[in-house]
């Protein structure tokens, strides 16, 4: 047996206090770290989403079974004949928004007006009847509805809410109380399209919750909505269909703008650069184009 004697002064006293706390910290670290992480990993897990873009066969409910269901093909020359004289489309409270907060849903990017502005866009005209007050907008790629049989690099939807409803929820439980505003956009190497800067002030919020869905982040410029519209507000399609994700409620009034607009590609590359919550790239986000059914498509 073998006795070590320990020098008894206070320097080793307190050398081995301090190497006894060390130890001590590096065990129970070993012993809860793991813990820590197995929870982490499991919380992650536990809110996986209940849909996805890759398993549309999945979407149950009127996703399935609906008739009267969003996108669809708007074809031109089927439509001649049923060509009517609707009411040009008005929009109000288009100019500039001071913030806006941006948002990955990890379906999407929105882009939410609502909360730092007390004047909300408002959508009238167009054979709805009423006003219509913008809830937000979000974004699809490639785009969901296609013109003649072609498809579009982007899509922005602009959800609109019928004045006589408090909001969009109470909204979408009645027929034609909710008006999407669709505007296409084809990507172009023009740094100098009038969309550039509205979308690199909202890429650099984009940036910030990337790899977060369900985080939000508020640009830090203003944006003038009326620049991502077309110049001409005149041409559209018009028809009755659904929400384009579940729950795929129908009865929503459709308005798609016939004229696309420009969008700088790397504006593009930003903006859809997002990760779902599964942390996979949502690489696309549009849904497969739904029949017709024998539905009237309004060209004005
Ligand atoms: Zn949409």
């Amino acid at each position: 047996m073998t006795i070590i004697k320990l020098p008894n002064n206070k320097f080793w006293k307190n050398k081995f206090f301090f190497f006894g706390i060390l130890f001590g910290a590096v065990i129970v670290t070993c012993i809860t770290l793991p813990i820590i992480l197995v929870q982490n990993v499991h919380t992650t897990t536990s809110h996986t989403s209940e849909w996805s873009y890759l398993r549309q066969d999945l979407w149950d409910g009127l996703c399935q079974t609906g008739q009267k269901q969003s996108p669809i093909n708007l074809i031109e020359t089927v439509v001649d004949d049923i060509y009517t004289t609707l009411p040009s489309i008005h929009l109000e409270n288009i100019n500039y928004f001071e913030t806006v907060e941006v948002g990955n849903t990890g379906h999407t990017v929105t882009l939410n007006l609502t909360k730092n502005n007390s004047t909300q866009p408002r959508l009238y005209g167009g054979g709805l009847s009423g006003n219509f007050t913008l809830n937000h907008a979000h974004f699809h790629w490639p785009s969901e509805h296609s013109i003649n049989g072609k498809s579009f690099d982007l899509e922005a939807h602009l959800v609109f809410y019928s004045d006589l409803f408090q909001s969009l929820s109470d909204a979408l439980e009645v027929p034609n109380q909710v008006t999407v505003l669709a505007i296409l956009f084809e990507q172009s190497n023009n740094e100098s399209s009038k969309t550039h800067t509205n979308f690199q002030t909202i890429d650099k919020a984009v940036l910030k919750v990337s790899f977060y869905a369900g985080s939000t982040a508020e640009t830090s410029k203003g944006l003038t909505l009326e620049d991502f519209f077309p110049n001409d507000l005149e041409s559209f399609f018009a028809y009755s269909g659904s929400l384009t994700t579940p729950s795929c409620n129908e009865g929503v009034n459709w308005i798609i703008l016939r004229e696309p607009v420009e969008i700088y590609e790397n504006d593009l590359d930003y903006l859809t650069n997002v990760f779902t919550e599964e942390q996979e790239l949502l690489e696309k986000n549009n849904r497969d184009l739904q029949e017709v059914n024998g539905r009237t498509i309004v060209v004005h």
